[in-house]
């Protein structure tokens, strides 16, 4: 078939093989994987399930409704947590769908347990983690509220919670001193409430801080980009294969005869003898994000630049180098360009060019009217 809209083919075993090159390395800890924002938009629902058959367990989501419909497809025996914490009056929806909140300040604390006493419900039949914040100055217990809160032994033991984390700021830059700072600002409080807790795990590194050393791994790392192929730090330092591959159809050809100006703004003048090509896919489709001011594609294999704006649904290269004027174009053969690949054109080359970051470029994708594609996971 003909397709008028581009095609986001998401490899998902170069996910599961991603999660397991960090489970090597992270091998003294437990391996989970942030599935926050649809997998960053490349669909929790393929790469959960995919990643509990290799063996994660431990998962993250940002909202209650991404939780519940991804979480829906893990395991029962899936630990499922919510980064944004417990909606006030969703609780009873939380536990039943067995999420546990990220409980991120004394008043969610505080809610939490009031909640759990009025429903009669245990630490363990309502379970919960606890964040605190070691730098970062969004989410979390200020070190001297839990401080605080580890010096009243009973509330603690009340509280009990599953899992204590923290998140670094500056994970992408392995240089920086404050590294070092939070972790050990982590491990001075997380290490007291272990000493009282011993079942309670605890938690720093997403993907960058993973790569830091050892000393930053805890009992359990929260990858999220290092899965989805991408390098957020400059050092490149995670070694990851990419995911993702992206192609738009062309939908028009035009061979020129004389010169044109191309697009809104008419920002580009064309010469008589370039082809150009109108390919399916714009910012309505995330494309400004991969494609930057100065973007290129494949076509044929031959690097084939952009000309003039991106529109809300096309975008216009010129195809003259891989498709010479005066070519005849056989309609059988569709042509498409590509513009994500795991060869030349990788999240991280793309980003790179474009100064955006992996995240923005992957989860901009998510609006897109892409026809979806998963290559499973090797049996
Ligand atoms: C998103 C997120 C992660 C994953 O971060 P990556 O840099 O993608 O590995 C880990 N922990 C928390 C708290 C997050 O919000």
């Amino acid at each position: 078939m003909n397709r008028t809209t581009g095609t986001l083919t998401v490899n998902v075993a170069a996910v599961v093989a991603n999660w397991q090159t960090v489970a090597a390395h992270a091998r003294n800890s437990i391996t989970s994987a942030v599935i926050k924002a649809d997998a960053y938009g490349l669909g929790a629902a393929h790469i959960g399930p995919a990643l509990y058959r290799a063996g994660c367990r431990h998962f993250f989501f940002a909202t209650l409704p991404e939780a519940i419909s991804a979480g829906a497809t893990l395991g029962a025996d899936s630990h499922c947590y919510l980064l944004g914490g417990a909606p006030a009056g969703a609780e009873a929806e939380l536990v039943r769908h067995k999420l546990q909140p990220v409980l991120s300040s004394l008043a969610a604390i505080e809610r939490w347990l009031q909640w759990r006493a009025s429903a009669g419900l245990s630490a363990e039949a309502a379970p919960a983690a606890v964040k605190f914040d070691t730098g970062m100055t969004r989410f979390g217990l200020a070190p001297e509220q839990l401080a605080a809160l580890l010096d009243d032994g009973a509330r603690w033991a009340a509280l009990a919670p599953t899992l204590l984390m923290s998140h670094l700021a500056v994970a992408d830059d392995s240089r920086n001193p404050q590294n070092a700072r939070q972790r050990d600002g982590f491990f001075a409080l997380a290490g007291r409430a272990k000493q009282m807790q011993p079942s309670l795990l605890l938690s720093l590194a997403n993907s960058c801080g993973i790569y830091l050393g050892r000393d930053y791994h805890a009992d359990l790392v929260r990858p999220g980009a290092a899965l989805y192929g991408f390098n957020p730090s400059p050092q490149g330092v995670a070694p990851v294969t990419s995911v993702a591959h992206l192609s738009l159809p062309v939908l028009a050809v035009r061979a020129l005869n004389r010169p044109a100006q191309v697009g809104y703004g008419a920002e580009h003048r064309a010469a008589p003898g370039q082809v150009l090509a109108v390919a399916a896919g714009g910012y309505a489709d995330g494309l400004h994000r991969i494609l930057g001011t100065h973007g290129y594609g494949l076509c044929r294999g031959v690097p084939v630049p952009v000309v003039g704006r991106v529109s809300m649904d096309s975008t216009v290269f010129d195809v003259s180098a891989a498709l010479p004027h005066g070519c005849p174009l056989n309609d059988a053969e569709p042509l498409s360009i590509e513009v994500m690949n795991s060869d030349t054109l990788t999240l991280d080359a793309l980003s790179q060019r474009n100064h955006a970051l992996g995240y923005e470029v992957l989860t901009s994708l998510r609006s897109g009217r892409y026809h979806r594609v998963y290559c499973p996971e090797a049996l």
